[in-house]
């Protein structure tokens, strides 16, 4: 294969703390916002997006800094983590063309330490959905972005309305905790059919794949049962598993429909309530949500 030179990654990457917060204070000092993406690698359109919205936002004067970390503490034992995907060459080439100006890839050893026993917990956006699912996953989300505001000490962060539940945590934690920085969800990046652009999707086989539309045709079928008067949520959510289980192959996990501010379930469905769905095809977990 040509090598061509232009294609080769250019971001400067940056893996220890102590040299991420040695630039983080020299920024400080000469008053150059910066903007933040989080994420663990792999990185897609949906990160993408991300990244745009956090230049965007910026402006031409400010940094761009992506971190990439796969948070151990974010899976549960039974989960994925040791097989989670990884491309940091191609990561790299996708930051540098998209202008990002510090790539952050901490190490482990660096981010956990022996010994590590200081977590930050919120105890009640969370304790529902992705938290009723994945007990110990929000204290893991909660404790690493914690570190790494404290790490890249950003003016703003981008998140993406994907996890939404998550984002929602993030805009308390940073709150309540008085993390000087401005919290900003970015819009669901999704594939032509309707699918969320996922690390998680390159574990589906071709006929998985196919499959994995029905969280999409979900949220549809959600907004075209919706009429001019409210419905009781537990029927929607049966119509709904209905839906779901009919693909070979799928398990639903969840489905539920709240209040988006609060994250409160509702008991009763109608304009404005959102959806989140998360489904297990194979043994590949998605997720997704919207607006209704
Ligand atoms: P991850 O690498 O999966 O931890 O995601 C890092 C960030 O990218 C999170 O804020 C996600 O919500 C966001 N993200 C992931 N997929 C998408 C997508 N399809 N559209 C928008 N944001 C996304």
């Amino acid at each position: 294969m040509r090598l061509i030179l232009h294609d080769l990654p250019t971001v400067r990457t940056v893996e220890t703390i102590s040299a991420m917060q040695r630039l983080a204070r020299q920024w400080q000092m000469q008053r150059v916002p910066v903007s933040f993406v989080p994420t663990m690698g792999c990185l897609h359109s949906g990160h993408l997006s991300l990244i745009q919205c956090a230049r965007r936002i910026i402006g031409p004067r400010g940094k761009v800094v992506v971190s990439v970390y796969v948070n151990p503490t974010q899976f549960g034992p039974a989960e994925d983590y040791a097989n989670y995907p990884h491309n940091l060459f191609q990561d790299r080439k996708l930051c540098s063309r998209a202008g990002v100006d510090v790539l952050f890839v901490p190490s482990d050893a660096e981010m956990y330490p022996a010994a590590f026993s200081t977590w930050v917990v919120e105890e009640s956006l969370t304790r529902g959905m992705e938290g009723a699912s994945r007990p110990t996953h929000f204290r893991g989300v909660a404790t690493v972005v914690a570190k790494l505001f404290n790490i890249v000490l950003p003016t703003a962060a981008v998140f993406g309305a994907k996890d939404f539940q998550q984002a929602a945590l993030i805009q308390k934690m940073t709150r309540e905790l008085n993390f000087p920085i401005k919290i900003v969800v970015s819009p669901i990046v999704r594939e032509r059919d309707g699918l969320a652009f996922s690390s998680r999707n390159r574990y589906l086989t071709k006929a998985q794949r196919s499959r994995a539309t029905v969280l999409w045709r979900a949220i549809q079928q959600a907004r075209a049962s919706l009429g001019a008067r409210p419905i009781p949520a537990a029927r929607l959510k049966e119509e709904l598993r209905a839906l779901v289980e009919a693909e070979s192959g799928v398990r639903l996990d969840y489905i539920e429909f709240f209040d988006p501010q609060t994250l409160a379930p509702a008991a009763r469905v109608s304009r404005g309530t959102h959806i989140a769905l998360a489904v297990f095809i194979g043994r590949t977990r998605l997720i997704d949500n919207a607006a209704l």
